[in-house]
């Protein structure tokens, strides 16, 4: 059966921990989840916008989720506040990230892991400006 909608691109699975060992995610983290999932249909439409804008011949723009609640995740994803998505070439992470930043995230991440595993990490946790400082771009490999 397939997983209930948050919103048209995502579901709860796409949200879960992934981990295999805890239960149903916390009731505090479901607001976090929807509004980010809402947040994250601002990015799929703008990023199918700017393909149009600069004629680039490519398939629809999707966001395929590979993490994002992570109950023991200490930073952004254990508020349900961070996702990961893959991301295939130098052309999509160009799409996405100019997507999230014209939608108002001011947290990116961008991860080299393999040579087939690039990933883009969006946040919108502003509850600790301390720790989690808005307005940043990291790049790690
Ligand atoms: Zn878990």
């Amino acid at each position: 059966m397939e997983s209930p909608k948050i919103t048209k691109h995502f579901t709860w699975r796409d949200a879960s921990c992934k981990c295999g060992k805890c239960g149903p995610m916390p009731d505090t983290i479901i607001d976090n989840v929807v509004e980010l999932a809402e947040r994250l249909e601002k990015v799929v439409v703008t990023a199918n916008k700017l393909v149009k804008k600069f004629k680039l011949n490519l398939e629809e723009i999707t966001l395929t989720i590979t993490s994002w609640y992570r109950c023991y995740s200490k930073d952004a994803h254990g508020l349900g506040l961070a996702v990961d998505i893959s991301c295939r070439d130098n052309v999509h992470r160009y799409l996405l990230i100019a997507a999230a930043i014209i939608c108002g995230f001011n947290r990116i991440g961008t991860y080299v892991l393999t040579t087939d595993r690039k990933i883009i990490h969006l946040d919108i946790d502003n509850t600790n400006p301390l720790i989690r400082p808005p307005y940043q771009l990291w790049v790690e490999s």
